[in-house]
């Protein structure tokens, strides 16, 4: 399954610490912080997010800027992010001047080629942070999306994380095997498309209401082997959109428990949800028919399996009636309700009582 990790690119000056006059970092008296830089990153972290820092140092390694000067002044800077927990994956840092027209300084990619060859980042997900023009167009470099700090737009860093924030709880994932191959779009935040193309029609049908109900927009095409039958392709979108969806939420796992009743003529489904990041099922109910439409009805129970597993979600299903129309799409009813509840996002406060989640 490829799903890539979502990475903010950050320059150092002027972004992460304060920029002074000479441009130079090189003693500790020199070195201030950014306002609300932390928890700003903090929160981001806790979305998934991953960090690089990415930084021009004009004539490092040279007489006017010798190396142990700059490394008093970063090596403090990392101990103090470390304390609050923030890490950085990489630290990428050209030395040159601008006249020796190298190929790492900003915005060239030489700094960043080993993330863009092994297309290691979320290109829809990802962003250069900088206070720069340069840092602007080493984004449009890349192919993802540049933001400016102290700007109108992004006045501080609390501009720049709810921004971030805002725009995250989105996912791709893709998945081939011998037996289907998937493509799954998955924003929590979003109700304005739906698209599910899976060769099934009752299985389409109920994967609708799924994300309808659920409050988020999913578009799913799976292309599986129904010629020989209909269980790979359940099972495997299972999988999928439970990925999708997990790496959506970012770490924001164990936020509660929920649960959903829900009645469709005869036919009852409770529901019971806690995104603990431990995968479980329980699936109660017998269907009397063996496919609705071109659906097997053993899959379902198994669909809903294969899903909190990859979702790492306890998920407690019970269904009663008489048709299994109605039982069956009471369950992705009911499944979507609550989901709904559980994947609202309110505020990014980081939770008080364990500190990560
Ligand atoms: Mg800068
Ligand atoms: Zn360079």
């Amino acid at each position: 399954m490829s799903s890539t990790k979502k990475f903010l690119f950050i320059d150092r000056d002027g972004t992460l610490i304060e920029e002074p006059e000479d441009k130079q970092i090189d003693s500790l008296d020199k070195l201030t912080l950014i306002k609300n830089v932390i928890p700003a990153l903090l929160q981001l972290k806790q979305a998934g997010y991953h960090f690089v820092m990415v930084s021009n140092q004009d004539g490092l390694g040279t007489e006017s800027f010798p190396i142990e000067n700059f490394e008093i002044a970063q090596r403090k800077l990392l101990e103090i992010l470390i304390s609050q927990g923030i890490n950085f994956d990489d630290i990428l840092i050209c030395p040159h001047k601008p006249e020796e027209n190298c190929e790492c300084r900003k915005p060239k990619l030489g700094c960043v080629m080993r993330y863009m060859r092994e297309r290691k980042f979320d290109l829809e997900y990802s962003y250069v942070i900088g206070d720069r023009k340069t840092d602007v167009q080493l984004a449009k470099n890349m192919g993802i999306k540049g933001i400016q700090i102290a700007t109108s737009d992004f006045p501080d860093w609390n501009a720049v994380a709810n921004f971030i924030l805002k725009n995250s709880r989105t996912a791709k994932v893709s998945r081939k095997t011998k037996e289907t191959e998937i493509i799954a779009d998955i924003d929590l935040d979003k109700t304005d498309n739906i698209a599910i193309s899976t060769g099934i029609g009752f299985f389409d049908h109920m994967l609708e209401q799924l994300a309808k109900h659920g409050g988020f927009n999913l578009s799913l095409s799976v292309k599986g082997d129904l010629e020989i039958d209909d269980h790979h392709t359940v099972e495997d979108a299972a999988i999928v959109i439970g990925e999708a969806m997990r790496k959506a939420l970012g770490n924001k796992f164990g936020i509660g428990r929920y649960g959903f009743l829900l009645p469709m003529d005869e036919a009852q489904t409770k529901v019971a949800l806690d995104l603990s990041g431990r995968a479980y099922t329980v699936f109660s109910g017998n269907f009397n028919r063996e496919r609705v439409g071109e659906l097997s009805t053993e899959l379902v129970p198994h669909f809903f399996r294969s899903f909190a597993d990859a979702l790492q979600a306890t998920l407690h299903i019970e269904v009663i009636g008489d048709n299994t129309h109605h039982m069956i799409e009471s369950i992705f009813k009911g499944v979507g309700r609550t989901l709904r509840q559980a994947i609202q996002q309110s505020g990014f406060e980081l939770p008080s009582t364990k500190g990560v989640l």
